[in-house]
């Protein structure tokens, strides 16, 4: 099958959670399937994500178009991780606030009820190091925004943003623009 019908196949939805109202997308059935995990760590990988106009900076460059790849917490680590070991790469966690022992830059991000922070470790990124940035889902696009802040904070450009699934109605990536988001599956 192609990769979406087999993410679509393998994912759950689960009704009212976390909160009524709200159809939760599970994704641990897709990542516990080897072979279709395997497809979905090559589909976030592979370069043609490039974002065009952080690949024309990187023109004539090599390799995937970035030099990093960073995971937000917590099932975009999962992802990133996978991501790095089949890239070369090396992997950077964005956390939850509290989280991380040493000198960080955090960034807040509205909720749909109240904010919450996300952080990275200052010396994590170099600048002018290109980014992958991974995580699971894209819903209304404040999780990414903020980790893409945080890594344009420390002087890292943002090539490319890859998620499995983007639920298009929440205009996630209408937040994320002018960063192209590659999902593996929209819905
Ligand atoms: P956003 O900030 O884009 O509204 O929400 C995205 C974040 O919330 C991601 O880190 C993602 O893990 C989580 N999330 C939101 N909705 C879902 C969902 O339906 N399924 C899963 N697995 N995660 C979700």
């Amino acid at each position: 099958p192609s990769l979406d019908a087999l993410i679509a196949d393998l994912a759950v939805d689960v009704p009212d959670f976390p909160s009524p109202g709200v159809v939760f997308r599970d994704l641990t059935p897709v990542f516990a399937d080897g072979p279709a995990f395997r497809r979905v760590v090559e589909g976030l990988a592979a370069p043609s994500l490039v974002d065009p106009r952080a690949a024309a900076l990187a023109a004539g460059g090599a390799g995937p178009g970035y030099d990093l790849v960073v995971g937000v917490e917590a099932r975009g680590f999962l992802l990133a991780a996978a991501v790095a070991l089949d890239t070369g790469l090396g992997v950077v966690p964005v956390r939850k606030a509290g989280k991380l022992p040493r000198e960080r830059l955090s960034a807040d991000y509205s909720l749909e009820y109240g904010t919450a922070t996300l952080e990275v470790h200052t010396d994590s990124i170099r600048p002018g190091q290109r980014v992958l940035v991974v995580d699971d889902v894209l819903a209304t696009g404040g999780t990414l925004a903020a980790a893409i802040t945080l890594v344009e904070g420390l002087g890292g450009i943002v090539t490319a943003v890859s998620v499995v699934v983007e639920l298009a109605a929440l205009g996630g990536r209408q937040r994320i623009a002018p960063h192209t988001v590659h999902s593996l599956w929209s819905t």
